[in-house]
């Protein structure tokens, strides 16, 4: 079905054919117009009435607008769910059009491209990506508002989609097929995929390309950089020169790490309150809160790069009023990363340019206050605050101190800037002096005293006369203007010659002034380059006083770091858990693994701090390696190369994964990945599964880092039993977090000592949960039964470290647990039904005494049978547990 369109409609069929993909704002007089699917789609998700236009027609077509001046809030709307919009806007007056009025796209906006951050949003990065997958993966991120431009190569899906998520990218450029996994996990973590399916091979591309050396990164950033030509429609001459990096050379935090250690967003509402990043940053400017998180992101590794940020904090802290007159003048800067990204869009008006000068009047300043300091730490942060004279004093020069918002209607260029202008505006004033005098004149030789010189937008100059005056005027002169109900207006040939005089100048003047002023913004845009290396200069000075800022307020100390695998901290915080309960309240605790200890196994009840011990380790080695101070009395730390995390329940929801397998994907992840120079922290590993089958995993896991692994490891577990590995497994301590009962109720110390709990207090946390005293009755009746037997693990041997990585094995706890889940969905560590899984799967993989090992199969079922706990067991899994030995005997 053809439908005959309007021409009009034609037009936009034209325009909206070149941007399928894309919302597409038609403007029609004072709206911006949606038709078709753009309509419908449109009105529900901005709550727009959806109407129709041409509703006489047999075809009505679907139509519903926005106010052109409250166009960005919508635009806003749409590119936060994340699909684009494309600007249509009218090219010519419609009044003087002859025809359709010509129109054309002037922006087409996209989440990775959006430019006018405001707010919260102006102190983070927006990344637009671009991946090319060829065997491996090359990707290119930019952040089109400061013009950083850097790429690298990752070897596999997961990997990609850690840093797309690490950069908080909601926009990807591709130019083929990417594979399926990966397009999925794109389409889950809602990230937009856009298809430039043309490479553009020009002077722009190859310079911003023309440092790499690998082909594949070149093509990915000429992708990334092609999509930006052909749909931004803007100068990129902010834009730097694309820069490689080796993911290796920072420390690697996978992005469920990130999330649980809660470095830049919390768990709760995704926010920056309560993260890590909220807690460092006393940044003074954007520009800086910006830089915080991206070394937040990319901790390094280098110990000299790190003792060169140290240094330089040490020295801020150290001096507190060169430190606060750094302060009050950084607060002055403006964000000049952003601003050279307009001045190359050429979008920067009369106030930019006012706060760009006295941006930079400050610099001058802070490196005098550098120079004070006398000290070889700030020499060559000093030599990079270049504080652009040239372009200070052009501005000083050319702007007036506190210019209009708009550049085309004049009153923006100093005095005495241009000899042209000055004429001009002689020329107006003498003009309005004259006028000035006329009245006095006029009024002298007509003899009406109340004779008026008045101007307005539509007549221009007038001689106002009131009625009863009339008969006095001059009649050859006065030439009738307009008629008011008291009076009349008019005009003489004299005047009629000085008013066009005026006007011409003023006419001229504004023209001139609008040359005057683009000429400075182009000075200004060709000192791009020097502006962004001072922005970048401004940006570190302005991270380290923060962190010397959070180091006093918050009483840090410089952490000693070394290359070995020694890891001391004395009197150790976690700085977020402390700064909302306060100093006084928080329990500071000892992490002390000699080179001889990799890992802690930390016992104690729920809710005694064992995560907040973790993630507090984590935490102050982030800080450690990204150059600032850390919460403890002292500190000695290894230079960790990743950091990998199973804490807490951090389902990933997204991707529909079971809590357990989530969590032996992540620890996997880890036990792969791991190197000797990691830290692991891993919390209640196998808690997700019945008790023996998680235990036996947890002991598992605990011996494979021990042996294979040695990464620094603190493993946390309610699994009592554990503790013994202590014996056998050298490079394990035990500690335990200190809980004392008090008139039959449970008090957390917080505080973590040497050696294992002594008891579990699943109990007494139940009770304070508020559970019917019968049942606790009964928990302590089984849980006396229990202890009555006495059941631990066997101990890692040499020999059963061996055993358990036969396959055989493996087939047998998979097995169990498929039993086990079945009948225990939420295994507690006092659930008797288990304690019988335990006589059969565990014994056997582990069993380390000798005439065990050799007992016949009979032999050990007999065992078991003794052993069971009828009492505690369903009737089904007792069907359960005979209906194995049945299938074991036959
Ligand atoms: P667990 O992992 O043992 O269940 P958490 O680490 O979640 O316990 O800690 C439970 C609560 O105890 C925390 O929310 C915090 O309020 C408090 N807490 C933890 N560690 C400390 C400490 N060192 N000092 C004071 N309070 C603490």
């Amino acid at each position: 079905m053809t439908k005959k369109l309007t021409p009009m409609m034609e037009q936009y069929q034209q325009v909206k054919d070149q941007y399928p993909d894309a919302f597409l704002f038609y403007r029609l007089g004072d709206f911006y117009e949606l038709f078709n699917d753009d309509a419908i789609k449109g009105a529900q998700l901005l709550e727009l009435t959806l109407t129709t236009r041409n509703h006489s027609a047999k075809n009505p077509i679907p139509m519903c607008g926005v106010p052109h001046r409250a166009v960005n809030n919508y635009v806003d709307i749409l590119i936060d769910k994340g699909y684009k919009v494309a600007i249509c806007e009218q090219m010519e007056d419609p009044k003087k059009a002859k025809g359709m009025v010509k129109r054309a796209v002037t922006r087409l906006i996209t989440p990775g491209t959006k430019m006018d951050l405001t707010g919260d949003a102006a102190r983070q990065n927006n990344y637009l990506t671009a991946i090319s997958a060829a065997g491996k993966f090359s990707l290119a991120y930019t952040d089109l508002s400061t013009g950083e431009l850097k790429t690298t190569t990752l070897d596999s899906v997961g990997a990609i989609v850690n840093e797309l998520v690490n950069l908080q990218s909601k926009e990807t450029v591709v130019d083929g097929e990417l594979p399926t996994e990966l397009t999925t996990q794109l389409k889950q973590r809602n990230i937009l995929q856009s298809h430039q399916p043309q490479i553009l091979k020009n002077a722009e591309v190859s310079y911003l390309t023309q440092d790499l050396e690998d082909e594949q990164q070149k093509h990915v950033v000429a992708l990334l950089v092609s999509y930006l030509l052909t749909t931004q429609k803007r100068s990129l001459a902010h834009m730097q020169r694309a820069i490689a990096y080796l993911p290796s050379s920072f420390m690697k935090i996978d992005h469920y790490s990130k999330t649980n250690l809660e470095l830049t967003t919390n768990m709760r509402s995704g926010k920056r309150q309560g993260t890590l990043a909220w807690l460092l940053d006393e940044t003074k400017t954007a520009m800086g809160s910006r830089l915080l998180k991206r070394w937040l992101d990319r901790p390094l590794i280098d110990p000299d790069q790190i003792s060169a940020r140290q240094d330089k904090v040490q020295e801020l802290l150290d001096h507190y009023f060169e430190r606060s007159n750094i302060q009050d003048e950084l607060i002055k800067v403006y964000d000049l990363e952003r601003l050279a990204g307009r001045v190359a869009y050429g979008s920067v008006n009369g106030r930019d340019l006012i706060q760009l000068k006295t941006s930079l009047l400050q610099v001058p300043k802070i490196k005098y206050v550098l120079e004070t300091l006398d000290s070889p730490v700030f020499a060559d942060l000093e030599k990079r605050l270049d504080p652009l004279s040239d372009i200070a004093d052009l501005i000083d020069r050319a702007i007036i101190a506190d210019p209009p918002i708009s550049v085309t209607d004049g009153g923006v260029i100093k005095d005495g800037y241009n000899k042209q202008l000055d004429q001009y505006r002689d020329a107006m004033n003498n003009g309005k002096r004259w006028i000035a005098d006329l009245q006095s004149h006029e009024r002298e030789v007509t003899g009406i005293g109340n004779l008026k010189i008045g101007y307005n937008h539509v007549f221009g100059y007038y001689i106002e006369v009131t009625k009863v005056n009339l008969s006095k005027i001059p009649k050859d002169r006065y030439e009738r203007k307009q008629t008011l109900v008291n009076a009349e207006r008019f005009s003489t040939p004299e005047l009629k010659e000085k008013e066009a005089l005026i006007m011409e100048a003023q006419e001229r003047s504004t023209a001139l002034e609008y040359d005057l002023f683009a000429a400075v913004r182009e000075q200004v845009k060709k000192q791009i380059k020097r502006l962004q290396s001072l922005a970048a200069a401004l940006s570190e000075l302005d991270v380290l006083q923060s962190f010397a800022v959070v180091s006093e307020d918050y009483h840090f100390v410089r952490p000693q770091m070394n290359t070995g695998h020694k890891l001391m901290i004395k009197d150790g915080r976690h700085p977020v858990v402390e700064k909302f309960m306060g100093h006084q309240e928080y329990v500071p605790n000892d992490v002390l693994m000699d080179d001889q200890t990799d890992i802690l196994l930390i016992t104690g009840p729920n809710m005694s701090g064992k995560s907040t011990y973790m993630r507090q380790l984590a935490l102050t080695a982030v800080m450690a390696q990204m150059g600032c101070f850390v919460p403890a009395k002292s500190a000695e730390l290894p230079i960790f190369d990743q950091i990998f995390t199973r804490i807490g329940a951090a389902d990933d929801l997204i991707s529909g994964e079971s809590t357990f397998m989530v969590e032996m994907m992540e620890a996997n992840n880890a036990l792969k990945h791991a190197t000797d120079h990691s830290l692991i922290l891993f919390d209640e590993i196998g808690r997700g599964t019945a008790t023996y089958d998680g235990m036996a995993l947890a002991q598992a896991i605990i011996e494979y880092v021990h042996e294979h692994v040695r990464a620094k490891t603190l493993f946390s577990t309610h699994y009592h039993e554990l503790t013994d590995l202590e014996k056998t497994l050298p490079r394990l301590k035990n500690v335990h977090v200190g809980a004392t009962e008090k008139n039959g109720e449970l008090v957390f110390l917080h505080k973590v000592s040497a050696g294992p709990a002594d008891k579990s207090y699943g109990i007494h946390v139940a009770k304070l949960a508020g559970m019917p005293d019968s049942l606790l009755k009964r928990a302590d009746q089984i849980l006396g039964e229990l202890e009555e037997k006495a059941v631990t693990l066997p101990l890692n041997e040499k020999k059963t470290a061996v055993t358990y990585h036969q396959p055989a094995s493996a087939d047998r706890v998979e097995e169990t647990s498929a039993t086990e889940e079945s009948t225990a969905p939420s295994a507690q560590p006092s659930e008797p039904a288990t304690s019988a899984m335990d006589a059969n799967g565990q014994m056997e993989l582990f069993a380390p005494a000798p005439q065990k090992a050799k007992s016949t199969k009979g032999e050990k079922i007999l065992h078991q049978l003794k052993e069971l706990n009828l009492m505690g067991m369903t009737p089904m899994e007792v069907m359960n547990q005979i209906y194995q030995w049945q299938q074991k005997l036959k």
